[in-house]
């Protein structure tokens, strides 16, 4: 397939009039293209209820997590692989969509891992299964061994694997440190929520005594603090942090990569890049490419060859007004037809996601008769997620 763009961003510059050659037959011509594709660094695709109240914001993520009132169950809604995977399939295509080729994802890891093999065409993939004390979540014990494993499986570069220590208050000391030296030894990633309303950086250098040997992803680091020198790199949620915190990040200095931390909520990195592009300014909107792009595949060590993504606007204008892209390539294989992904429209997958969004309440809803009892015993699920008409 020949692909012609009028104009290529990529971090070495604009080029112009570029000639592209891809797996298939025939040709397309674009106005404007990304090289390589935006990279959502840090999302959280079981999260189809932030516990947000209409004008309510909170200090910090521990008065968020201690007195929110969620919707539905998070720690049995965590266990139902059967949603959690058709959760983890509608935040891949929904982020294909949004012109996402490679997304990490924390969560039920089962769910991601079996989405990610499952459906047949998707962004690449970095899971990175949650290290945290709650009833319902499995202990490193149990996953540090999976993560090893994983590490061996050649997955084809579609498929990376990391770990995430859920925060400084909710992970113990112990495995913090534990898994900071299991990341050192085995140069593997390891993300943690930091300094989300609090600065915690000096927590965590007490808890550490010396900065990792491999950078550690702080994900939000909203506070004023040096990151960098103790060998953080940051990533930015600005759509969840304005929802919870009214506040983010504003210093672009301090931010590494971007995430959109609830896609089910806010949407994947168009509708990012438009808030960021809001909060930074249009003057800065090379840097924020630059974090959208290659910042996030050298976070997670992911091969970018073949991965591209084209508008039908100029870059700057499609941005600005959070338009999708009409199509994306992985690998040098189009992810993304004509605004379609495994043939489904956004719309459609949007209504999909409304869809299990219901079973998860009739399933795990926490408002009603009791846990799980909400409208009588579930349905079942009924959304053809199989992803193959493409
Ligand atoms: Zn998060």
């Amino acid at each position: 397939m020949e692909v012609e763009v009028e104009e290529l961003h990529t971090p070495w510059g604009v080029k112009e009039n570029v000639k592209l050659t891809f797996k298939g037959t025939g040709s397309l011509s674009f106005r404007s293209g990304l090289y390589p594709g935006l990279v959502d660094s840090h999302a959280h695709p079981h999260v189809i209820d932030g516990g947000l109240e209409e004008g309510r914001k909170w200090s910090n993520y521990i008065e968020w997590f201690e007195k929110r009132r969620l919707l539905v169950n998070e720690s049995t809604l965590r266990q139902d692989l059967e949603l959690c995977t058709a959760l983890s399939k509608l935040t891949l295509m929904l982020s294909a969509l949004e012109g996402t080729t490679l997304i990490a994802l924390t969560g039920n890891y089962k769910a991601n891992i079996r989405a990610a093999t499952e459906l047949k065409n998707k962004p690449r993939v970095v899971t990175m299964p949650t290290i945290i004390n709650k009833n319902g979540w499995d202990p490193l014990e149990i996953v540090a061994p999976i993560i090893k494993q994983l590490e061996n499986f050649d997955a084809n570069d579609m498929l990376g694997v990391g770990i995430f220590c859920h925060s400084l208050r909710y992970t113990s000391e112990k495995y913090i440190r534990t898994c900071v030296q299991l990341c050192d030894t085995n140069n593997m990633l390891l993300g943690i929520h930091l300094s989300e309303g609090i600065p915690e950086l000096d927590v965590l250098r007490r808890i550490l005594l010396k900065p990792p040997k491999t950078s550690i992803i702080g994900v939000h680091c909203i506070e004023d603090e040096d990151y960098e020198t103790f060998n953080i790199r940051t990533v930015q949620c600005a759509s969840s942090n304005l929802a919870l915190y009214g506040r983010t990040q504003r210093e672009l200095g301090k931010v590494y990569a971007f995430g959109s931390d609830w896609p089910l909520l806010f949407g994947s990195m168009v509708n990012e890049l438009k808030v960021l592009i809001d909060i930074h300014s249009e003057k800065k909107i090379d840097d924020i490419i630059l974090r959208a792009t290659i910042n996030g595949y050298k976070l997670f060590k992911v091969d970018f060859r073949g991965d591209y993504v084209f508008f039908d606007d100029k870059l700057e204008k499609a941005l600005r007004a959070g338009k999708r892209p009409s199509y994306v390539f992985v690998k040098g294989y189009p992810l993304v037809r004509e605004g379609k992904v495994n043939g489904y429209t956004y719309d459609e997958i949007l209504s999909m996601i409304s869809q299990v969004r219901e079973e998860a309440i009739k399933r795990h809803g926490i408002w009603g008769e009791g846990d799980g009892k909400r409208d009588g015993p579930s349905s079942g699920l009924r959304i053809p997620i199989h992803a193959s008409n493409s």
